[in-house]
């Protein structure tokens, strides 16, 4: 029979706990209580305060910071949480002098401090930039869509919207005639009946809230003045594709310097579309730059290389970058295409398992169609008419006849493998015919730019995008579990990504910039 040490639930110990001794030197938690508490300038939160003569105390805002902090460091981004790590988790306890805040003050601090929260980035890219982290001369500019607290079903343009409520009026309609129907008939199914006024109560709140949203909200504008989608759970996020499915959310979008990956400007946009994202980002790096920081002043921009991707190539950035003479390496979507070295990229890529998708050279093009210019007709490969949809589209700065396929036609055509993109479109074909090539200042701005990129210097430099920022978008996501903005309205959300960045940049002054 073995024996083992003895033991008893029923026995009281005492164990002394020494707050700053929790706090050790070397730690995460250590240069976040250095940093707030020596670094910072929090009067900022002063005038969110209005108790100096009644009211109770509030809870001090360095307290609120370095917890909210040091959670969102670990992950942990729920209020609720936040407040159970402050009454069981040690360092938690030692951080906030175990004063123990609500989680509705903690809340209210990351959603109302947004203002603050940006006079924060500010101040502790000022340490990074003091302590020699950053380098001024490169910065790589890239975003990221995250989904948002707004659900995707909610959104629509408002004629959709208006279809949409109409579609649920109907609905609570027939649930009515149903019960008048029924109680003709004699007493209903007590469960049923309980379960079809619930529904019809649910449908009703849920119509009043599109009509009010419809009454009280305009349409929203995109940059080229058409209607974009609204949603009426979050109106200023926005739907968008992405490699992973559709999302409503914000595009998170940060600058960062080569030299040690320090967010230098961030800033969240409720659009999916990055391309006139770089204009306002660059003012951001001005703004933070202008005149506060050695060797800057407003220079920085024209002394700076701009790295960005194919998302933010547009004639009208290009243009942009030209006027202000900055010296910008922005990639168009077929850089690839042209570079010798991704020849052989194919070969890396997951091959599709099906035969749905035909080799683009196996698919009939325009040549393959009949076209009669003067007459604006189309026949198709499989001698079927196409119908004209549009005589003059402009597509970036080219001006095309566009045609379209009959649905029925294409649907049963024995030729639609090869003339179909993936046979399992269900759309028909469309054809279109290029007219001419706008004489447009852009084109050769666009074509500078191919030239700048494909250039063996434009190469080296446009190279060293991937190693800058894409680290930043892997630390935030994956080691601070950034998944999506817990918060609704652009401003709230661009505090929240700020806030992040910020932490981001906390974490580089801890590994590169203190030796505490
Ligand atoms: S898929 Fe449509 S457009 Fe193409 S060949 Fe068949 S009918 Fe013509």
């Amino acid at each position: 029979m073995p024996r083992f040490k003895p033991y008893d639930y029923k026995q009281t110990v005492m164990l002394p706990v020494d707050f700053e001794q929790q706090i050790l030197p070397g730690t995460f938690e250590y240069s976040l209580h250095y940093l707030v508490d020596n670094e910072l300038d929090l009067s900022i939160f002063n005038s969110k305060f209005n108790n100096d003569e009644a009211g109770r105390p509030a809870y001090d805002p360095a307290i609120l910071l370095k917890i909210v902090l040091l959670a969102y460091s670990r992950g942990v981004t729920s209020s609720r949480k936040i407040e159970a790590l402050c009454r069981e988790n040690v360092i938690f306890m030692a951080l906030s002098a175990d004063s123990r805040p609500h989680f509705t003050t903690i809340a209210d601090f990351i959603s109302g401090s947004a203002e603050q929260i940006a006079d924060l980035f500010h101040q502790v890219l000022m340490v990074c930039d003091a302590l020699g982290l950053i380098g001024h001369e490169m910065f790589a500019v890239d975003g990221c869509k995250m989904p948002s607290n707004a659900c995707k079903e909610w959104s629509g343009t408002h004629d959709d919207l208006k279809k949409k409520a109409k579609k649920i009026d109907r609905a609570v309609r027939f649930l009515l005639n149903k019960h008048r129907e029924e109680d003709k008939k004699g007493p209903p199914d007590p469960t049923m009946r309980q379960r079809e006024e619930k529904q019809k109560e649910t449908l009703t709140k849920a119509s009043r809230k599109i009509k009010k949203f419809l009454t009280e909200n305009k349409k929203r504008q995109g940059r080229r003045g058409k209607e974009v989608k609204s949603n009426i759970t979050d109106n200023d996020s926005a739907k968008m594709k992405t490699s992973h499915g559709v999302l409503q959310g914000y595009t998170g979008v940060a600058a960062v310097d080569a030299e040690h990956q320090v967010v230098v400007h961030a800033e969240a946009f409720g659009t999916g579309q990055e391309h006139g994202l770089l204009e306002p980002m660059l003012e951001g790096i001005r703004k933070a730059f202008n005149g506060n920081y050695h060797n800057c002043g407003d220079e920085i921009l024209s002394e700076a290389k701009i790295l960005a991707d194919s998302g933010f190539h547009s004639g009208q950035t290009l243009e942009h970058l030209e006027a202000e003479g900055i010296d910008g390496y922005i990639a168009d979507p077929g850089f690839r295409s042209r570079d010798p070295r991704f020849k052989t990229a194919s070969r890396h890529k997951p091959q599709d398992s099906g035969a749905s998708k035909i080799h683009p050279k196996k698919r009939f093009s325009v040549s393959d169609f009949q076209v009669d210019l003067a007459n604006k007709t189309c026949v198709c490969p499989a001698g079927n008419p196409l119908w004209l949809k549009c005589a003059k589209a402009k597509i970036g700065e080219r001006l095309f006849m566009q045609f379209m396929g009959y649905q029925a036609d294409c649907d049963r055509c024995a030729k639609r493998s090869q003339c179909l993109r993936d046979i399992r479109q269900k759309g028909a074909r469309q054809v279109n015919v290029l007219l001419e090539t706008l004489s447009s200042p852009k084109i050769g701005i666009i074509e500078r730019m191919k030239q700048k990129i494909d250039s063996v210097f434009g190469r080296h430099i446009y190279g060293q995008r991937l190693g800058i920022v894409e680290p930043v978008f892997g630390n935030l996501r994956e080691t601070l579990g950034l998944r999506r903005f817990s918060l609704r309205g652009r401003t709230k959300v661009d505090g929240q990504w700020k806030l992040m960045t910020m932490l981001h940049n906390i974490g580089k002054i801890h590994r590169y910039g203190w030796t505490l």
